[in-house]
This record gives structure tokens, sequence and C-alpha cells, in this order.
């Protein structure tokens, strides 16, 4: 089994509520939702964070924000929310990048 839990996840070794898997994106409820929809969209390929998947991979980039714009309509959202936390002051907890698709309910500025 992959060391990372999001590439676990991408390969089905550790279950997750998939929303979406395109060649290039994996998407999935996160199991400790903070909005009534609260979707991670991962690369398929391993990056650590938003700014290493831009340098190394700027297709698969661009893949996760259509992903996420294609949730939302899916979700049927209003409005929503796209977070990339990058570095663990900013909360990233898992280094895999993930963008979190957040929505479902009135959302607040600025973040804590
Ligand atoms: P971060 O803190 O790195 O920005 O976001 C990591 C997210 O992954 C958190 O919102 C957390 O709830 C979610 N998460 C952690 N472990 C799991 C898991 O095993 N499955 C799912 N679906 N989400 C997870
Ligand atoms: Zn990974």
């Amino acid at each position: 089994m992959p060391e990372c839990l999001f590439c676990a996840i991408v390969a089905g070794d550790i279950p997750a509520d998939i929303v979406l898997r395109t060649d290039s994106v994996v998407a999935f409820r996160d199991i400790d939702p903070k909005a009534p929809t609260h979707i991670l969209v991962v690369p398929t390929e391993h990056h650590s964070n938003v700014g290493e998947l831009s340098e190394q991979a700027p297709e698969a980039a661009a893949a996760v924000l259509q992903a996420a714009a294609e949730i939302a309509r899916m979700e049927d959202l209003a409005g929503y929310r796209l977070v990339f936390n990058t570095g663990a002051e900013a909360g990233q907890s898992v280094f895999h990048v993930h963008g979190h698709v957040l929505g479902g309910r009135s959302l607040t500025w600025p973040p804590g």
C-alpha cells in the first residue's frame, strides 16, 4: 500500500466516497466535512502541494480546477470556495495536493 493516504485512496487501497474519477483526478467526500458539501479534489499523480503541482504538472493543475467546477455543478452549488492549504502553518495536514470544494451554506470571510 502506498505510504501517502491520498495515493492509497487513488489506488483504491483505502475506501472513500468517490464522486468523480478521471485519468488525471479523483474527487471524494472529506471524512470530516466543514460544510454541507466538502469534497477533496486530488491529482492521481503525487505532488506535495499546489505550487509544486502547477510547476511540475500544469495540465493536472488545470484538471483539478476543472473538476472543482464540475463538482460545483454536480452538487448544484450556488457558490463555492476552493481552498488549497499549503504548508503546515496554513493548515495542510496531508501532503498530497488537494483542493477543498466547500459549499452548500453561506461562507464567511476571512477564514480563521
Ligand atoms: P488539509 O488539512 O491537508 O488541508 O486537508 C486534509 C483533509 O483530509 C481534512 O479536511 C481531513 O478531514 C481529510 N481527511 C483526512 N483523512 C481522510 C480520510 O481518510 N478520508 C477522507 N475522505 N478524508 C480525509
Ligand atoms: Zn500521494
